[in-house]
């Protein structure tokens, strides 16, 4: 049973204990799952989040190749590159660090990376199967880390009330499709939503995404509600904090996810899981082939 306050070093570094140990089970069968990193340009955030990447596949015995590329490189050499690792053997996951530079598109560079190798969840096709409910489907790391710390919690999930403020491609409407397919009853709120309070009133699991510091407040919470708060943003004093008001929230909800500590350490920890789950298939691929 997970305390109250649900933490998420703890549960990433208990998942990727049990990757270490799958990966070690890899290598004495003679694989080494292995993770491309491309980073365009050289934003301070992106620097850190691909640096925190490559540490982390380090650490749990990966093979890891991080290129980074000039802000001024051309759509087309940054497809080349794309295209090598397509065709590399050692590779079995393909990152390119989001955002890119406006001259490039970056639907071209996602849909340039092979379905079996996208292990961000961001091509068409991956979103295609995991909207289909298909288990051969990479889901996005972070939708992936919420899924997987509520479940963490021990609480049914099934026939529960999920309530998802935001409805990005990349957090939102994921996260809210993986809690359908858990059989949960799924509510999508966002910017245009009229009276939010009532909706997330509502929520057994409530899952704020949205980037506005103290947005949902403690009469916005039902009591006993699990919160799941994916919210990044910083404040005056220059500290982290969520979306959610952690601390007037924290006596009422049966669970509740700290920011920073919470669905961030997840996020990497999922990739990692996604690589190991990409060399998987890609050697039973070849072992049929
Ligand atoms: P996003 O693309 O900006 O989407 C924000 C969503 O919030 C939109 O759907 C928007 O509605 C909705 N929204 C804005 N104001 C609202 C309001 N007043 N009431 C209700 N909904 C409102 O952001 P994102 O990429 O999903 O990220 C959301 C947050 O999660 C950010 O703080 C981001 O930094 C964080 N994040 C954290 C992680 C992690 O690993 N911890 C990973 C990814 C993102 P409309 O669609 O109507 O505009």
């Amino acid at each position: 049973m997970r305390m109250a306050v649900l933490d998420g070093k703890q549960i990433a570094k208990e998942i990727r204990d049990q990757l270490a140990r799958e990966i070690e089970d890899l290598k004495q069968e003679g694989t080494v799952p292995g993770l491309a990193v491309i980073l365009v340009g050289d934003h301070p955030a992106s620097r850190s989040y691909v640096l925190a990447k490559e540490r982390t596949c380090k650490e749990l015995g990966m093979h890891s190749v991080l290129t980074e590329l000039p802000e001024s490189i051309s759509e087309e050499e940054l497809l080349e590159y794309i295209q090598s690792f397509n065709l590399d053997e050692q590779i079995d996951g393909i990152l390119v660090q989001l955002p890119l530079p406006s001259h490039i598109s970056e639907s071209k560079v996602i849909e340039a990376i092979l379905p079996e190798k996208d292990v961000d969840g961001f091509h068409p096709i991956n979103i295609g199967r995991m909207h289909a409910g298909d288990e051969q489907a990479f889901i996005p790391c972070t939708p992936l880390g919420i899924l997987e710390m509520v479940k963490q919690t021990g609480e049914e999930i099934s026939g529960k009330h999920v309530v998802v403020v935001g409805r990005s491609n990349l957090v939102g409407k994921p996260v809210g499709q993986l809690f359908l397919q858990e059989n949960a009853t799924v509510t999508f709120c966002h910017s245009r939503t009229k009276n939010l309070t009532e909706q997330t009133l509502q929520a057994d699991i409530l899952i704020a995404a949205v980037g506005k510091p103290n947005l949902i407040t403690e009469d916005m919470v039902k009591p006993g509600a699990v919160v799941i708060d994916v919210g990044v943003n910083r404040k005056e004093n220059g500290k982290l904090c969520g979306d959610v008001d952690f601390e007037a929230i924290k006596p009422k909800a049966k669970h509740i996810t700290p920011v920073p500590g919470g669905v961030g350490p997840m996020t990497i920890t999922m990739l990692m899981n996604n690589t190991v789950l990409a060399s998987k298939w890609r050697k039973k691929l070849k072992e049929v082939h």
